[in-house]
């Protein structure tokens, strides 16, 4: 069992508030062993163990990206490269994605929604070892009505026999999380608005019910607040956008729902906010000062007491597979500090994926997910932008950015 010190000018540990000037991490094989000050790791680690000292940078547990789409190409219309792509290299594309990801840091991601099973079997490959990546979730494919969106992804079910057969069918093929589309989306012009609800409430608990009898958690596409008013009656356990987009669409600005906000934050339920580099696209088409009222609703609920984590929607347009930080950066525009958007992206996704004693923490028994950054990610969250190296489940991975950088 290959062990290895990594010793850092600075260590966080995953949750807010949580750091340690001059630290290191003892990884054994694929699991965190040891952590604290330097000079204490090293004493209580067997004698030889090589350190690998980076006393400009900080280490932190490997980030989390809790919503992604590794079968969508982030072009300017993924649906129709995936309707018209070659199936025959989809797979490969996907591993590509994936690599991306690990080139920026993520150790982590749940993929909301592909088809044919291909994340599922590229989460496999690289549990097997066959392909350097983050670790994998899979929701298979969405469950949604006929025609609703995303149908193209293979999840379609009308009433409770439909959601059965779906959940079972993705249960079946090997999917860690259960997706179900509770509103439409923008991804699907011809099926239901944002704001509309596809599902009612007694379909989306049954949903539930039958993905949790068969131990899978569920997360909700909500846009709109009847939406979300339904998912939470129902009891998913992660709501994804929840940008509370009204019936009028994007041009009214959001519907502000206090009081549902308050119900999201008593339950405990995690909100993904999506924030990525279509944020950017956003800014540049609809001008900044109209980007505020968006922005505001991330930061009220954040402001309520809601959970919520990051997540960037990655595949869908102007949402890079080699561009997490830009997420974590607008959350920071929104108004969020950045030790708590940190935490969003470790310590705090990692329990909304259930993957708490696993991953997201810097901490002895948890699998060695790490990410060394030159500079202090509390005091400029863009140092995320490009990491000198990432270790995942134990394997460093030098990406080609920072090699480039080595070489000079
Ligand atoms: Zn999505």
């Amino acid at each position: 069992m290959t062990s290895r010190i990594y010793a850092a000018g600075l260590l966080l540990y995953g949750p807010a508030g949580r750091a340690l000037v001059g630290g290191a991490v003892l990884v054994d094989g694929t699991t965190i062993a040891d952590v604290g000050p330097r000079a204490e790791v090293v004493a209580r680690a067997a004698p030889g163990t090589p350190v690998a000292d980076f006393p400009g940078a900080a280490l932190l547990p490997g980030l989390i990206d809790t919503h992604v789409h590794l079968s969508f190409d982030a072009g300017p219309d993924p649906v129709a490269a995936l309707l018209a792509g070659d199936d025959r290299t989809l797979p490969f594309s996907v591993a590509g994605r994936a690599r991306l990801l690990l080139d920026h840091g993520v150790t982590t991601v749940r993929d909301l929604g592909d088809r044919d099973g291909v994340v599922a079997a590229l989460r496999d490959a690289i549990d097997q070892g066959l392909l350097i990546g983050p670790r994998v979730l899979s929701a298979g494919s969405p469950v949604t009505i006929p025609g609703g969106h995303c149908w193209f992804l293979g999840g379609e079910a009308k009433g409770t026999d439909g959601i059965r057969a779906v959940i079972r069918r993705n249960v079946a093929a090997g999917a860690d999380w259960i997706k179900v589309m509770a509103t439409g989306g923008t991804l699907t012009p011809d099926g239901p608005a944002p704001a509309e609800p596809q599902f009612t409430t007694a379909e989306l608990t049954f949903a539930v019910q039958e993905a949790h009898s068969a131990g899978k958690r569920v997360a909700a596409h909500v846009h709109g607040a009847a939406g979300v008013e339904a998912a939470l009656d129902a009891g998913v356990d992660t709501l994804e956008h929840c940008s509370f987009i009204a019936a009028g669409g994007t041009g009214a600005g959001p519907e502000e729902r206090p009081d549902l906000v308050d119900r999201i934050a008593a339950t405990g339920t995690y909100v993904c906010p999506t924030y990525s580099g279509s944020l950017d696209l956003a800014a540049r088409s609809i001008g900044p000062e109209r980007m505020r009222p968006w922005l505001d609703v991330a930061l009220h609920q954040h402001e309520r007491g809601v959970r919520l984590v990051a997540g960037t929607d990655a595949g869908i347009r102007g949402a890079g597979f080699d561009d997490y930080a830009t997420g974590l950066e607008w959350f920071g525009r929104a108004g969020l500090p950045a030790d708590v958007v940190l935490e969003m992206a470790t310590s705090r996704a990692a329990e909304a994926l259930g993957l708490g004693d696993r991953t997201g923490r810097l901490a002895a028994g948890l699998d060695a997910d790490l990410v060394l950054v030159d500079g202090d990610p509390r005091a400029d969250l863009s140092v995320l932008r490009s990491p000198a190296l990432v270790v995942t489940r134990g394997r460093p991975h030098l990406p080609p950015a920072a090699a480039e950088r080595g070489l000079g």
